[in-house]
């Protein structure tokens, strides 16, 4: 009976794991901006319910909004700038650009649909108006290639797979380290396009693209015993960056 019982989970655990392979496929889209092709389970309406949603809680946990309002002002025109003249004035997102209060923690980062943010701790540190249009150009990139909603589809997925894996045998935590492994490695080819789109914008807007290499250097500088982990799992080393944004400034210079 052991044995029957076993070909029972084995089979149920396979339909469902055919379930979750058969559904992602029917997810895979392609980016109607960057024209590549990702597993997506959102709308864009979602995805900026999303963001809007999360945003309150992020300004939170990075102390507020900064109280300075003609730092805000250069943000908004800056960002503004960027969005005006390319490609991203045609998505359905939603752009809003937030300084953020933090004096200490150097970061930048996107919510999905378009909510964008920079630390003060980073902001001070930018020498001029085009390295503050390399870090929010970065930002809409990450808006514009939907990275955050193809992260969530890619572990939705992950996690339906391990459903089947354990339904089927112990399978379960194997497949959830399959599944980690590949939102990080996702997650560098993420800053990489998120570079590429962000030296695009500045161009476009009119921007020096090579202070995108000037912000890649604060960054290093910056990356002490103090750097946040968050920070470092998720951006690939600012050498490499370079290396491909010099790539990337060749690549669009004649636009
Ligand atoms: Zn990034």
């Amino acid at each position: 009976m052991r044995g029957r019982n076993l070909k029972i989970r084995l089979l149920i655990g396979v339909a469902i794991a055919l379930f979750f392979v058969f559904k992602r496929c029917s997810q895979r889209e392609e980016n109607p901006y960057t024209h590549r092709m990702q597993t997506i389970s959102m709308n864009a309406n979602e995805e900026i319910a999303i963001g809007l949603q999360s945003a309150p809680q992020m300004t939170q946990q990075y102390g507020g909004l900064h109280p300075n309002n003609q730092y805000q002002a250069l943000v908004d025109n800056v960002g503004n700038k960027l969005i005006n003249n390319s490609i991203a004035r045609e998505t359905p997102y939603k752009y809003e650009f937030h300084l953020l209060a933090d004096p200490n923690t150097i970061n930048a980062f996107a919510l999905p649909g378009g909510q964008v943010f920079i630390t003060y701790a980073l902001f001070s540190k930018l020498e001029n108006e085009d390295q503050l249009a390399g870090v929010l150009g970065h930002e809409i990139g990450h808006v514009l290639g939907r990275h955050s909603a193809e992260r969530i589809a890619e572990s939705e997925y992950w996690q339906g797979l391990a459903t089947a894996g354990s339904v089927g045998a112990d399978m379960g935590g194997l497949v959830s380290g399959i599944g980690q492994n590949t939102l990080l490695t996702n997650g560098r080819d993420d800053e990489l396009e998120s570079d590429d789109l962000g030296v695009k914008f500045m161009i476009k807007a009119g921007y020096q693209p090579e202070e995108m290499i000037g912000v890649m250097e604060i960054l290093k500088a910056s990356a002490g015993p103090n750097r946040l982990p968050e920070f470092k799992s998720t951006h690939p080393d600012p050498d490499n960056r370079i290396e491909k944004i010099q790539e990337a400034i060749e690549k669009y210079k004649n636009l």
